[in-house]
């Protein structure tokens, strides 16, 4: 075994169906009396029900998260937070909301208790982004992280099947990316492969069943396990890319992750391959990124950045905003060998492997 450090993110997870109900006592357990509750336009109707389940510990709402945390947005509600003497945020939501609750915490110190209701793991990492003047900066601080995650599937009865689909993906992704990170360790390993296993399957069940509780639950236990490496290590190529596309290109994030998954796999399977056998056994395939491509096509889920907004004139320029700085990745960074993995993507073609 080759030798390794792990530094284990520590966060209290409270999980299961119903388990919402347990959010009074988990605010209570952080000593906060006087919780901001956190939530995009569209899912404010969640965040009065978490307003109304805290009482007079609920110091006020603020429905206004949008995707990738403009700075704007940020200062708001930190204001807020200030205004009403918050003493912790609550997040209900997606990423996008729980990336807002980690601007306030970033700013001032304040916990957050998150209530995840998509696969995006955002909630079990460290890592916030804020974005200004069209410009999404990320960086890891220990302050960001939720000290209470309240995992309940009941909750994403409601997500609509497309995202269903691509969220899952999205967290198939970290967990595909930590089994080859350069930082990686067994027990992130360990977690990967359960949290791909978990993802997939729950994706097959709720592809035609989309209420199902026990996927929905399996669902989202394999959001924790993927987000938890996402947070433990670090990301290569695909994230590198899917990051590039969505700040420069506007794209959307949980579509963009799906459709570039197979093609980054690819890239990077010759110089991966235990990580590529892993993620093959957890899918329960022959071969990993033609696996993930398969499992997304199947159900309907996009597979070409045509389909989610790209346009073809900003190949190239996506190409060389990922060769720009070099990181950890497998196999070093190609630029024409990026620009044709772009194109494949562009066209929906299947991973070249
Ligand atoms: P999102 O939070 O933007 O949510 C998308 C839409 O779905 C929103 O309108 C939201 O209100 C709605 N929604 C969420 N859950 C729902 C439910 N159960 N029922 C009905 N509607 C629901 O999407 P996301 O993919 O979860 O998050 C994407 C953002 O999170 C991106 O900005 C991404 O960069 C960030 N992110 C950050 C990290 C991190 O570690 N910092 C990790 C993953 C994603």
């Amino acid at each position: 075994m080759k030798t390794f450090t792990y530094t284990a993110n520590a966060s209290r997870v409270v999980f299961g169906p119903g388990a919402l109900q347990a959010l009074p006592a988990e605010i209570e357990r952080l000593g906060a009396k006087r919780a901001l509750v956190l939530s995009t336009p569209e899912q404010v109707d969640a965040a009065r029900r978490v307003a109304a389940l805290l009482g007079e510990r609920a110091a006020g709402l603020f429905p206004k998260a949008v995707m990738h945390v403009p700075i704007e947005t940020a200062r708001e509600a930190r204001d807020e937070a200030k205004r009403l003497g918050a003493d912790c945020a609550v997040a209900i939501g997606g990423g996008s909301t729980t990336g807002l609750g980690k601007a306030i915490a970033l700013d001032s110190g304040l916990p957050i208790l998150a209530i995840p209701t998509t696969y995006a793991g955002s909630e079990m990492t460290p890592i916030y982004g804020l974005t200004e003047g069209g410009v999404k900066k990320t960086g890891r601080d220990a302050r960001v992280l939720p000290r209470t995650v309240i995992y309940d599937p009941e909750l994403t009865l409601t997500l609509p099947l497309a995202m269903t689909l691509t969220s899952a993906l999205n967290a198939i992704a970290h967990a595909a990316e930590g089994l080859y990170a350069h930082d990686g360790n067994p027990i992130t390993a360990l977690m990967a492969e359960e949290g791909i296993r978990a993802s997939a399957a729950a994706m097959q069940v709720l592809a035609g069943d989309p209420k199902n509780l026990e996927a929905r639950s399996n669902a989202l236990y394999g959001a924790w396990l993927c987000g938890s490496v996402l947070g433990a290590v670090s990301m290569g190529l695909h994230h590198k890319l899917c990051h590039t596309l969505g700040g420069s290109f506007n794209l959307p994030h949980a579509e963009t992750h799906t459709v570039i998954l197979p093609h980054a796999l690819a890239y990077n399977a010759a110089q991966a391959p235990g990580a590529m056998a892993r993620v093959a056994r957890a899918l329960g395939v022959r071969d990993a990124a033609r696996g993930v491509y398969d499992l997304a096509a199947r159900h309907g889920a996009p597979t070409s950045l045509k389909a989610i907004g790209m346009s073809a004139d900003g190949l190239d320029r996506a190409a060389e905003l990922a060769v720009a700085n070099q990181y950890p990745n497998p196999r070093p960074l190609e630029r024409a060998a990026l620009r044709a993995l772009l194109q494949r993507a562009f066209d929906g073609e299947p991973p070249q492997t």
